[in-house]
């Protein structure tokens, strides 16, 4: 499954690839200067491939298995460099126990990260800027890449649509992950779309005022909004 949407600021064009075994979306991006994707799941080769794309680079929100599926072959077929937060590590991807809780085999292509993204620093991608926000909580290796000048924000499983990600996996806490909204999401603009990995697209002023998740933990948050 795919769709395609324009954004409002900007030349850059955007489609999403939705698959895998947790119908995660992977990104595609046409920006001024060049095409990058925003996390692989199975299936995202196939369907770049059949887009005709040119990849120049492959950034991983996390590694839970679900996103990254495809990231080896994405990486092999264009020759591209994949960015995230951390070395690859089975010990991310999950793979294991989720193959074992579901009772399914489950082989994800290993990859190499072969730049590693710090927290809080800005890339300079396809003549674009992303800034890196580190917000571990649902993954030790969870980034969220915020596009000021297009006011979007690739939130992977941070932060959705009503909800929050699962923080009962390893590695994950439900404090760690709701301090860090806090403090690297609150700040930016309330305009700022939120493109997750999962589910429906959302605003940041939309989650401030209505997901449950924020209102609950976040004390003083109805106030301040
Ligand atoms: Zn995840």
């Amino acid at each position: 499954m795919s769709n395609a949407f324009g954004v409002g600021k900007g030349m850059a064009d955007f489609t999403f690839f939705t698959g895998g075994p947790a119908q995660t979306h992977g990104y595609w991006v046409r920006a001024a200067q060049g095409q990058f994707v925003v996390d692989a799941p199975e299936g995202m080769a196939q369907w770049l491939r059949g887009q005709g794309a040119k990849i120049e680079a492959l950034l991983l929100t996390h590694q839970h298995f679900d996103h990254v599926g495809d990231a080896a072959e994405v990486a092999a077929e264009y020759g591209c460099p994949i960015l995230g937060f951390a070395q690859h590590s089975k010990a991310l991807t999950l793979e294991l126990l989720y193959a074992a809780s579901a009772g399914v085999e489950l082989s994800i292509p290993a990859f190499q990260v072969s730049r590693l993204l710090k927290a809080g620093e800005t890339l300079q991608l396809c003549g674009e800027r992303l800034q890196c926000l580190h917000l571990p909580g649902h993954s030790p290796d969870s980034l969220a890449f915020h596009w000021a000048a297009r006011e979007i924000l690739f939130g992977g499983d941070v932060l959705f649509a009503g909800s929050v990600g699962r923080t009962d996996l390893p590695g994950g806490s439900m404090t760690q992950l709701l301090e860090g909204i806090l403090r690297e999401l609150r700040p930016l603009p309330e305009a700022t779309r939120v493109l997750p990995g999962h589910g429906p697209q959302t605003t940041l002023k939309r989650e401030w005022q209505v997901n449950p998740y924020l209102q609950e933990s976040l004390p003083g948050l109805r106030s301040q909004a």
